[in-house]
């Protein structure tokens, strides 16, 4: 039997640039771990494709799926749902591979209740304006939602005591060697759970 893998969970607030560092990550020649694609009931934005960027679902799939005990963890975060489907984290750790997850804070708040031997790392904005202006330049939202998201990443920042590691997002190329690191001192680890 292999040995099981490690999860990590990078989360932190919207306009952080998670998505971004995410992607900058799985570029990387040497990063062996396995993205779990999330699920969703947004609609997706321009050059988003299904099954890449996200599971896109309507909300009744997306409620069945949660009454059916299909979901790691999900949130709803600006009227919309986001989860992570369990079975595919199940397998791929199962197999022995590391799974990386890229969620909101109250999911990553359930799986630190749920998966005790998780990595949690909170990705920071260098400032709140920092963030505000990511999140106008990204040009994907509207001001209202905007507004919302920025409402809502206040509340976030003060969750970062409850994770293992913090990684401020000054520069993508810096916050992704940070990540690296991590994940392999925690792959040293000798009393992980
Ligand atoms: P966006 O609409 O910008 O793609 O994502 C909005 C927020 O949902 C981001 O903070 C993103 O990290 C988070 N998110 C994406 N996938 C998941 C998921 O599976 N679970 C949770 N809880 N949040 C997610």
């Amino acid at each position: 039997m292999p040995e099981k893998g490690m999860l990590i969970v990078l989360s932190g607030p919207s306009g952080v640039g998670k998505g971004t560092v995410r992607k900058a990550l799985f570029k990387e020649p040497d990063v062996d771990f396995k993205y779990s694609i999330s699920m969703t009931t947004r609609k997706p934005r321009k050059g988003e494709k299904n099954g890449s960027d996200y599971f896109f679902v309507s909300k009744e799939q997306f409620e069945q799926n949660i009454r059916e005990g299909k979901m790691l963890e999900y949130a709803k975060y600006v009227d919309n749902y986001y989860g992570t489907p369990l079975n595919y984290v199940q397998k791929t750790l199962n197999a022995g591979h590391d799974v990386f997850l890229e969620i909101e804070v109250n999911g990553a708040m359930q799986v630190r209740a749920n998966c005790p031997g998780a990595v949690f790392v909170f990705l920071t904005p260098p400032s709140l304006d920092v963030l505000k202006n990511r999140l106008i330049t990204r040009g994907t939202d509207k001001m209202d939602v905007i507004n919302k998201r920025i409402k809502k990443s206040v509340q976030e920042i003060g969750m970062m005591r409850n994770y293992d590691y913090a990684v401020l997002n000054d520069r993508v190329g810096n916050a992704v060697n940070n990540i690296k690191n991590i994940v392999k001192c925690e792959r040293l680890r000798v009393n992980r759970v």
